[in-house]
């Protein structure tokens, strides 16, 4: 049986809409094959051409890459101006922030985070079926990857 999940009276988070975690820092947002239809969709391109124009390929190990979005100079999202540009458009990844299998795998990851995002533990909570059912869909999009 898996362990109980150190969340299983849920979590509080409420976005404050600061732009600290779109912002400032150098940062990957990845990229799933219906987040660049979304976006595409959102930015009136075609799918090739969204892809040429706003992402980036990291190089991920085993000789692959993922599809990430690009940033400017200063680190700011390729999307951020005045605020998220594609906000009902935007990936995957920055939906389900910070229900990350990465942050809520630990109380100490989850605690980790609090300095970057004032809307940690902040105001609505979260169920634990809430928190699963974001996890499981990023499970289902998986980021796009190609081989090097
Ligand atoms: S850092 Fe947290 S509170 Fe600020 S915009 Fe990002 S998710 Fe929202």
């Amino acid at each position: 049986m898996a362990p109980k999940p150190f969340y299983s009276d849920g979590l509080k988070f409420s976005c404050t809409r600061c732009s600290a975690c779109c912002r400032f820092d150098p940062g990957f947002v990845f990229l799933s094959d219906s987040d660049i239809n979304r976006l595409a969709q959102a930015v009136q391109m075609h799918y090739t051409d969204f892809i040429e124009t706003y992402c980036r390929w990291i190089p991920s190990g085993g000789g692959y890459e993922q599809l990430s979005l690009k940033e400017r100079s200063n680190y700011d999202c390729i999307f951020w101006k005045d605020g998220c540009t594609v906000y009902d458009a935007r990936p995957l990844q920055c939906r389900t922030y910070p229900f990350w299998a990465s942050i809520v795998l630990h109380k100490e990851s989850w605690e980790a985070v609090k300095a970057e995002c004032p809307g940690i533990d902040q105001g609505q909570r979260h169920s634990k079926e809430e928190i699963a059912a974001l996890l499981q869909m990023r499970e289902k999009d998986p980021i796009v990857v190609r081989r090097r």
